[in-house]
């Protein structure tokens, strides 16, 4: 069996509510790089790429799709490693890696798909059978009602069952951040875990202080504080405050995540595996990080494609420590609008009571409805 074609699948679809967090960006659409690999025995994988569709598809079309035409799925760290010294030079983090994570994830489905195999049990097995999930969500959608709109959305979370919540913070005022988290932490009790994600729009002091003050709301882990080039500042922000600090979901490869790692720079690194360098560079990661005493908690803000890879890898990651009633790491379950998450897959994956079952079909566990890329293919 070898590799017989690459498509890339770039589609867009429009939410009915344009969001945004403190970055800024608003998001009218939400988009992917879907990347289909068929082999020459007919067995099709499914991987994608995390950041701007378009580019990601141009790395694969024109750098990688080459290199990889007429090899062997099973080889798959083989051509990891052959694509990333192809391209390092021009593109060590950054696009160029998201484009490798696709076909990666692509590979280890065309595995599975072949052995009749989950890609978990592919990877070391699964150490859970089910998923704790987290909704994310409580952007910034209408600007006159930011506290009532986050209340109302987290109060929905935990009547949809919900165990674990995160929310945007990043209001440009640590007394207007403190406010809004303590009013969706008294709604929503004091029960359900809650989250903040600054999307590293805070200043080391800036975010010490916001972190201090949101101490006292109980919160599991602080997102991204500052920006993520600062890792002297993380490293700051890390010793200051006594929850989690968490963040890396724009870090790529374990050459990207080293010195955050070995530093301890963040309690909690949160490599995407659409991203990172796919599962094969995301399972290297989780051991970089156990080595030193981090917790690796997945980024994952995709489709049905991402989501699953995201579910299969987190499976495969042990409990730290490992104990009669240990923390497992949670899913990020990302809850806006977005109909390639939702509908993309014949079967959607769905939570009940915050709780995902770990796909058992072969390969992903998705099968992809054509129907929707059609629908929302980019021309
Ligand atoms: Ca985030």
């Amino acid at each position: 069996m070898n590799i017989k074609k690459i498509t890339c699948h770039v589609v867009a679809a429009p939410v009915q509510r344009p969001f945004t967090s403190s970055r800024g960006w608003l998001y009218k659409t939400r988009g992917t790089c879907l990347v289909e690999i068929e082999t020459s025995d007919g067995i099709v994988g499914w991987g994608e790429c995390y950041g701007p569709s378009a580019v990601a598809k141009a790395f694969i079309d024109t750098q990688l799709a080459p290199r990889v035409i007429g090899r062997d799925p099973f080889d798959v760290e083989v051509i990891w490693e052959d694509l990333y010294n192809r391209i390092k030079d021009y593109g060590p983090k950054g696009m160029s890696i998201a484009a490798i994570s696709g076909i990666d994830i692509a590979l280890w489905d065309i595995i599975g798909k072949a052995c009749n195999k989950p890609v978990h049990k592919l990877i070391g097995g699964a150490f859970r059978t089910e998923v704790d999930c987290y909704a994310t969500g409580l952007y910034f959608t209408d600007m006159e009602r930011l506290v009532d709109e986050a209340v109302e959305e987290a109060i929905g979370y935990k009547k949809a069952g919900f165990k674990a919540i995160k929310m945007k913070i990043g209001l440009g005022s640590i007394k207007r951040d403190y406010e809004r988290v303590k009013a969706v932490r008294e709604a929503i009790g004091s029960d359900i875990k809650l989250m903040v994600d600054a999307n590293h729009c805070l200043t080391v002091p800036a975010a010490i202080k916001l972190g201090r003050k949101l101490e006292e709301l109980d919160i599991e882990w602080f997102e991204e504080p500052i920006s993520p080039e600062d890792i002297d500042g993380y490293i700051e922000v890390t010793r200051a405050l006594d929850m989690a600090v968490a963040g890396g979901e724009n870090e790529f490869t374990r050459w990207g995540f080293r010195d955050a790692i070995v530093r301890k720079a963040m309690d909690i690194v949160q490599p995407d595996v659409c991203a990172a360098g796919g599962i094969t560079e995301c399972k290297k990661i989780a051991s970089l990080a156990s080595t030193h005493g981090v917790e690796c908690v997945p980024h994952a803000w995709g489709s049905v494609v991402g989501l699953s890879a995201t579910i299969h890898f987190l499976a495969s990651i042990p409990n730290q420590p490992p104990s009669l009633f240990p923390m497992p790491p949670m899913l990020e379950f990302e809850q806006e609008e977005n109909p390639f998450r939702d509908h993309l897959a014949k079967t959607p994956i769905q939570q009940v009571n915050g709780v995902i079952a770990v796909p058992t079909g072969a390969g992903l566990g998705v099968e992809v409805d054509r129907a929707v890329i059609d629908k929302y293919r980019v021309a």
